[in-house]
């Protein structure tokens, strides 16, 4: 049995284990072919001088049993690290506040832990929004969450906090995203109350998910995120040696062809080897619109559903500095959307986050600067200086941290073009249809955060349950 792999993100290396585990016989062959030169994708952990940071995605919810259970299973469970609990601001009106808590993706069920971000209109109008009209929901639909909190809460709520949470996670406004996609347990909420026959509104919906959440009299809540002590290069190094494949950098594959005599796969492209063989499985890890290029020729049906998926790109600085005197004793801040005169977009106060980074690095300060959101590309790609300039003096505005006096001794920058898929309000239907027309496919799989969701512990499921289905076809 030969299976190609295409991509050696997350998803294209879980698929890889996952298939090593699986009964393919001891003769299998597994390639996994990589357009850059080194492995991980999204998942980027840098040297700094004093220990890796991760400069890509830097936690996982750790909610997901799924995940902590695969990480035990390799052999990760002792680096998992928990964060310092610290608070979150945001960085709002040119103030800086203490980030909402409660509510479900910063939308709140009542005004109070909103008010000191909005005006007292819209407390108003939050209050009230149980007694207004009734939502016209139908069960199963979707829309983007920009305009359904806009509708219901007015537009500060969805500008200063709801956009600020989500870029942190999408590289989107609210606006540019769907409900169901991005936020399904609100979704969900809305469809069991309109299911039961009762009022749908925003703040029922948002109350129904708050009251199912664990009490604190349940006993100790477990930290929502955890992150690798040696950052994401553990899981992604420890998926690449155990799944025994065959890794090829710096080979782009532009090409895949089926034969339906022989019923094999052909993998074309630049640096592919010459001598390849023909495969009998292919898995497709890339992102949307590169999987949609891939497919055009084996499955070009799920190549024209996933076409219109677009891209969201961003730029991330890593900065260390020698002192951290003076940088706010939080997790860090996220900057409103309609805040004006600041370019960052989210700074992370890794140090501040994560003990582990604290204890290594002392006295000093670890910080994450992030630019960038959908439809502009313009931060992700100015120059490094600029960008490391843009960081410092908005460190200075919303914080007072003066970065400068403080001494940067060490710089990373990445940018992510094309960094994280944009889940619209037509996304889930688009992934339905992309797998049912690939499903008509033998051998051919895809996998990758567009499809499964974009945090780290869904692209894995989604790469493992893709793997399966190879195991089973
Ligand atoms: C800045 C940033 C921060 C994030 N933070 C978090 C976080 O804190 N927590 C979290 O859970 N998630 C986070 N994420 C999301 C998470 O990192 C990604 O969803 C996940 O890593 C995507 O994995 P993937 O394998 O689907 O795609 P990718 O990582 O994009 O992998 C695809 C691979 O395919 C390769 N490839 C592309 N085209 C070709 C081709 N033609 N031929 C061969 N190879 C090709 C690419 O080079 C790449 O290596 C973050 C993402 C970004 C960008």
């Amino acid at each position: 049995m030969r299976i190609a792999i295409v991509g050696a993100g997350l998803a294209g290396l879980t698929t890889a284990y996952e298939l090593r585990g699986g009964d393919l016989g001891a003769d299998a062959h597994i390639d996994v072919f990589e357009a850059s030169d080194r492995i991980g994708g999204k998942l980027f952990t840098v040297p700094f001088n004093d220990g890796p940071v991760d400069l890509g995605a830097e936690a996982f919810l750790a909610r997901r049993e799924d995940a902590l259970e695969f990480f035990t299973e390799l052999g990760l469970a002792d680096s998992l690290v928990e964060p310092s609990g610290k608070s979150s601001l945001v960085y709002s009106q040119s103030n800086l506040q203490v980030l909402p808590r409660g509510g479900v993706m910063g939308i709140p069920s009542t005004s109070a832990p909103v008010a000191h971000l909005v005006s007292e209109e819209t407390v108003r109008r939050i209050d009230a929004e149980n007694d207004a009209e009734a939502i016209d929901w139908t069960v199963g639909e979707d829309r983007s969450i920009g305009q359904l909190v806009r509708e219901r809460y007015g537009d500060e709520v969805v500008d200063r906090i709801v956009s600020s949470l989500l870029g942190g996670v999408y590289s989107c406004l609210a606006d540019d995203l769907g409900v169901r996609a991005t936020v399904p347990q609100l979704a969900e909420a809305l469809d069991s109350l309109a299911q039961a026959g009762e009022k749908v509104t925003l703040s029922a919906a948002v109350a129904q998910i708050e009251k199912s959440r664990p009490a604190p009299s349940d006993g100790p809540v477990k930290p929502v995120f955890n992150a690798f002590a040696g950052g994401y290069a553990e899981l992604y190094e420890t998926l690449a040696e155990k799944s025994q494949a065959d890794i090829h950098l710096d080979t782009f594959v532009s090409g895949i062809t089926f034969d339906a005599k022989t019923s094999k796969y052909t993998i074309t492209g630049q640096g592919v080897p010459g001598d390849t063989e023909a495969y009998d499985r292919v898995v497709v890890a890339t992102p949307a619109p590169t999987t949609a290029r891939l497919l055009s020729k084996v499955a070009p049906e799920a190549a024209a559903a996933l076409k219109p998926v677009k891209l969201a790109s961003s730029a991330v600085v890593g900065l260390k500095f020698d002192s951290d005197a003076g940088l706010p004793d939080s997790s860090g801040v996220l900057v409103a959307a309609d805040q004006a005169g600041v370019h960052a977009k989210a700074f992370t106060f890794s140090s501040k986050k994560w003990p582990h980074l604290k204890e290594r690095i002392g006295d000093g300060a670890l910080i994450r600067a992030s630019f960038g959101r959908f439809g502009d590309d313009a931060l992700a790609r100015e120059e490094e200086d600029t960008l490391v300039d843009y960081a410092l003096d908005d460190l200075l505005t919303i914080t007072g941290f003066d970065a400068r006096a403080a001494g940067v001794s060490e710089i990373y920058t990445q940018r992510w073009f094309g960094g994280l898929p944009r889940f619209d309000d037509n996304h889930l239907a688009t992934v339905a249809t992309v797998r049912e027309k690939i499903a008509a496919q033998p051998g051919l799989e895809v996998t990758g955060a567009w499809a499964g969701g974009v945090g780290v512990p869904a692209v894995i499921a989604d790469a493992r349950a893709a793997a399966q289905r190879i195991l089973g076809s």
